[in-house]
């Protein structure tokens, strides 16, 4: 590690004391110290600047830590960490980082300190804050840390949204659309900044994405403000959100540590989709109960939608996951009303003689939206929520999916907090949907299976226009929302009309093999696949059969081409098996020479693509040249390869 102490000059500025932290491989160089008393940093990558000079520090009730300080101390370490996790892209970590801790006191002799952890592709730094005197608790009124990108950047990212709007008041939900390559001067379309996480195209400089982990129920959910003097600040929540219900502003006992906010950085997009910062910097906050099984699961509501909110059409699910193969049958909302507890009971004992577990929504509120379907206020509450997830256990019930959440205030945060750690208590998995995006969750909370945050599958069936932009959104999913964090999409749809007969509504755009590349894309341990009984007939046989066997979980990820917004490919491992797939939103074919270093020449594949003129086949192929493998992809169309793992 280089680490020193020296001096610089700066036009405009006050001598600036300042130290590096570089990343073992030494690309990654995070320089950091005080102009005027204030604390700044600036990053490079492999000489090339990517954040440039940049505030740090906090205002607080108990003091100001943005300005007056003075260096207090200093010191530096190595950190390496090799674990295994389940539910992400990954199952195994060597986590090798340099650290360094500047220690500052304010104008009242107050102190604070900044750690940093720069390893070869991500940055994680956060505020630490001893307790001193009497003092044992700090509200936190506005954070400085900024991100100043080079005038040249673009972006891609996503709004947060007005307060209490949408359906039944329930935004914000992260189901906001992305605008791609925009100019930071752009502003967002609502005017309160962005949601994380946030991708940065630094021209020829490099990628950077920003995001935050390991924010529990101490901290609020922060996200970007708009692009004002020349930068992104962290935001904390709108007092709006949550019905205006608890505090925008995060509290935290002393001494404490604000959530780890991360900058994943390369010259190209490979670090950006494999990276693993947010399960780095984080531990379990509590042992499983039970070995959380991911799987796969057929939905009823994502095509029949309400109406099939009864017993029979139940049945009729959890006989199409048996005939799967699938794990999961997903009942979703007014089952309270339209199924009733004894119907469930019944439910949950038929599916379990088919070898199918039950998964059971409900809303999570509550008093801060108007969301009317059933069940509500029963997991807004201890008392109520308790003795539910017992009768689910009594039913041998082992997932749910809480819904309608109410922003990001650190109440909210709280509220998942509270859900996931009663689950576990009962032996129940948790996905959120209607909700903030995880940070750092899979590894905290070992019985958190998923989050929504995402313009979502749902929307195929409310909007043409989402059918229309379906193969869009993908390729920016693998680069940004799902690269932080598992997504819950419920995807991969072959009805090419989205209702129940198959016969109306909106109509499909993508092919039969880009729905099937998705559930490789889109990484979720839990998979509710937007699967209709009728595929087991009208849909192609090997489709069939391919999403008979699809994996949910992931020993290994790797980038392999593509730009967000235009296409995208990646390889997936899953035990002895590469599952190679791609999907593009180009009107014009693409002609991919894909360069796949997990294959060798003379392995047998099978190919599962189509042409648009007929229906999607497997076929058995010979690898010629792994370095250099031929694909042609046109709009809306997809493909996998699946191939031996050695
Ligand atoms: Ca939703």
């Amino acid at each position: 590690m280089r680490f020193q102490l020296f001096s610089l000059a700066l036009t405009g500025a006050v001598c600036l004391s300042a130290s590096t932290v570089s990343s073992p491989d030494s690309k990654l160089v995070v320089t950091t110290g005080l102009q005027s008393g204030k604390p700044i940093y600036s990053v490079t990558y492999d000489g090339k600047p990517i954040i440039m000079e940049s505030p740090l520090g906090f205002v607080s009730n108990i003091g100001d830590f943005s300005t007056g300080l003075a260096l207090a101390g200093e010191s530096t370490d190595k950190v390496h960490k090799s674990f295994d996790q389940d539910r992400i892209k990954q199952s195994h970590i060597d986590y090798t980082a340099n650290k360094l801790t500047t220690e500052y006191k304010n104008a009242k002799g107050q102190k604070m300190s900044i750690e940093w952890l720069v390893s070869d592709n991500d940055i994680a730094f956060r505020y630490l804050i001893p307790a001193e005197g009497d003092t044992r608790s700090m509200i936190i009124e506005k954070e400085a840390t900024g991100y100043r990108f080079p005038d040249f950047t673009t972006t891609f990212l996503t709004p947060q949204s007005h307060a209490m709007i949408g359906w039944k008041r329930t935004k914000p939900s992260y189901e906001e659309p992305y605008k791609p390559d925009a100019a930071m001067t752009e502003p967002s379309m609502y005017g309160h900044g962005y949601t994380f996480p946030a991708l940065f195209h630094v021209g020829d400089n490099g990628w950077a994405l920003l995001t935050e982990t390991g924010v529990d129920g101490y901290f609020c959910g922060s996200r970007l403000s708009e692009y004002t003097d020349g930068m992104y600040t962290i935001a904390y929540p709108m007092p709006e959100e949550n019905n205006g219900n608890g505090s925008a502003n995060p509290a935290i006992g002393l001494p404490g540590a604000t959530p780890w906010r991360t900058i994943t950085v390369g010259s190209t997009l490979k670090p950006i989709v494999e990276t693993t910062i947010p399960w780095n910097v984080v531990e379990p906050l509590y042992a499983a109960s039970e070995t959380v099984k991911p799987g796969r699961g057929t939905w009823s509501w994502i095509l029949w939608q309400d109406p099939s909110i009864n017993y029979d059409d139940q049945i009729k699910y959890i006989d199409f996951a048996a005939a799967m193969g699938y794990e999961n049958v997903l009942v979703d909302n007014w089952w309270d009303t339209n199924i009733g507890r004894e119907g469930i009971a019944k439910l949950a004992k038929y599916a379990q003689s088919k070898g199918v577990n039950l998964l059971i929504w409900y809303s999570s509120s509550g008093w801060w939206n108007d969301i009317e379907q059933g069940p509500t206020n029963i997991m807004s509450r201890p008392i109520p929520r308790k003795a539910e997830m017992k009768w689910l256990q009594s039913l041998g019930i082992k997932g749910i999916k809480v819904d309608f959440f109410g922003g990001d205030k650190q109440e909210t945060m709280r509220l998942y907090e509270d859900i996931l750690s009663d689950a576990n208590d009962y032996g129940i998995s948790v996905i959120f949907h209607g909700c903030t995006m995880p940070r750092g969750w899979e590894r905290m909370y070992p019985n958190y299976v998923g989050s929504e945050a995402v313009l979502a599958s749902e929307n195929l069936v409310f909007g043409q226009n989402f059918c229309d932009e379906a193969a869009y959104n993908a390729t920016l999913h693998p680069f940004i929302r799902n690269a932080a964090g598992c997504m819950e999409y419920g995807g991969t749809v072959l009805n090419h009309r989205l209702n129940r007969n198959n016969d109306g509504g909106t109509t499909r755009r993508t092919t039969d093999a880009f729905e099937l590349a998705t559930a490789i894309l889109f990484q979720n341990p839990v998979q509710n696949f937007a699967l209709a009984p009728n595929n087991l007939t009208d849909a192609p046989a090997d489709a069939i059969a391919f999403m008979k066997a699809v994996p949910t979980t992931w020993d290994e990820t790797v980038f392999i081409d593509g730009y967000p917004g235009k296409y995208v490919v990646l390889a997936r491992r899953h035990a002895d098996k590469w599952y190679i797939a791609g999907v593009s939103a180009q009107d014009q074919p693409l002609k991919l020479k894909l360069n796949l270093p997990m294959l060798q020449k003379g392995d047998e594949v099978t190919l599962y693509a189509e042409d648009g003129k007929s229906p999607l086949t497997a076929k058995t192929l010979k690898i010629k040249k792994p370095e250099a493998t031929d694909i042609t992809l046109t709009d809306n169309n997809g493909f996998i390869i699946v191939a031996p793992a050695r």
